[in-house]
């Protein structure tokens, strides 16, 4: 089945008793019993809901996995897949994850003695620099956030499985409908939902996707110890997101074409980051692994203060965090995004004070390439 197919009558399809033919939402938290010790395979809502179930059989058929898992946000979902390791273990990541990722692993999961390297893992020597006797698992994103910066996944899971390490790729900015990093070799898949999957910028939810049913039992029983369930509400409003991902992703990925074109020859724009340029760094591996390159794109306008100028005199493009949604959104990373980034760390990784980044919504490509134009030339 292919995947907009998928999206549609991937997972559990609507209501067996009534022929409703959108799952219900099951609002409840807990289940009657014919008798004790015995259930209808549902008895608490922590532990199952059948809207939860029905998006999580979704998400595992759409990324081709063994097991689907919802949580209450991305980084629920990155936490519960960390809770696979111990004290002492080490795990290796991309240097420009996600803020979020990288403040989980430094400020809070290196309490508990969990081990994190960041390092340019779109270089694929730089990770078997960083491989020791404790290292458990390579944590990749791809593309990252907000350069953009493409991993070669098969390559780096064929190096992480020689070593007998996991490979975990959070997809949110590929999607599964552009890309399934499972099929390349990762063994986990993380989605913060909230963004494409949802993509109304009316939902925060994580979702995880295993590939084996050992590591499927293993995050269940994680999932329900620690609890960061997603609810039956919002459960619902994310299988409603993901019916229509295929046709969003494709206008999404129509317009941002068009307005990289536009930045590409505006003479105020210092540099333009998309995957889909061919001059961008890995573009013959994101051609290669992806169907698609997206709709972020991060351009340099050489400064803060024609960064901050430029975004008040944008009136399409809403300021805003997050990304992925109809509307088209705004950032300057620097000040938004990445602040919880020390300023250090952020100059080493190319992330400028000149730096926007803009989620390319689905609004007519005209009038969002008119905004650009009279916002920077004013
Ligand atoms: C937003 C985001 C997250 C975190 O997801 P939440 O749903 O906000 O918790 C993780 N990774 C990436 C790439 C993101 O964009």
């Amino acid at each position: 089945m292919k995947k907009k197919t998928q999206f549609i009558h991937g997972g559990i399809v609507g209501d067996e008793k009534t022929g409703a033919v959108s799952v219900p939402i099951y609002q409840v938290s807990t289940y009657k019993q014919p008798a004790p010790g015995k259930h209808t395979g549902y008895e608490y809502s922590r532990t199952g809901n059948p809207t939860r179930h029905a998006l999580e059989e979704l998400i595992k058929d759409i990324e081709d996995g063994e097991r689907g898992f919802a949580f209450g946000s991305g980084m629920a979902s990155m936490t519960a897949v960390m809770m696979l390791f111990r004290q002492g273990d080490h795990i290796i990541m991309t240097d420009d994850v996600y803020g979020g990722s990288f403040r989980l692993m430094t400020k809070v999961l290196n309490r508990f003695g969990l081990e994190a390297t960041f390092t340019d893992t779109s270089e694929l020597d730089s990770i078997e620099q960083e491989i020791r006797e404790n290292t458990k698992a390579l944590f990749l994103e791809s593309p990252t956030n907000p350069l953009l910066k493409v991993t070669d996944i098969e390559g780096a899971a064929t190096i992480a499985r020689r070593h007998g390490l996991l490979t975990i790729v959070d997809n949110t900015f590929g999607t599964p409908y552009w890309q399934n990093p499972l099929a390349l070799g990762a063994d986990i898949v993380l989605h913060s939902a909230t963004k494409f999957l949802g993509g109304h910028s009316d939902v925060v939810a994580g979702l995880a996707v295993v590939k084996d049913r050992k590591l499927g039992d293993e995050l269940h029983f994680i999932q329900n110890a620690t609890g960061g369930v997603l609810g039956p509400q919002d459960s619902w409003l994310l299988m409603r997101g993901i019916k229509t991902l295929g046709i969003r992703m494709e206008e999404h990925e129509r317009n941002a074409r068009s307005i990289v074109e536009f930045l590409a020859h505006h003479d105020q724009i210092k540099k333009v980051y998309y995957p889909g340029l061919e001059g961008h760094h890995n573009h013959e591996i994101a051609k290669k692994q992806s169907r698609g390159f997206g709709s972020m794109i991060s351009f340099d306008v050489g400064n803060r203060e024609k960064a901050e100028k430029l975004l008040t005199k944008v009136r399409l493009f809403t300021l805003a965090e997050s990304l992925g949604a109809v509307e088209s959104l705004i950032s300057i990373p620097s000040l938004m995004t990445h602040a919880s980034i020390p300023a250090e760390r952020r100059k080493a990784l190319g992330i400028t004070d000149g730096l926007i980044r803009i989620s390319v919504g689905l609004e007519d490509s005209d009038d969002l390439i008119s905004d650009l134009q009279q916002a920077l030339d004013n």
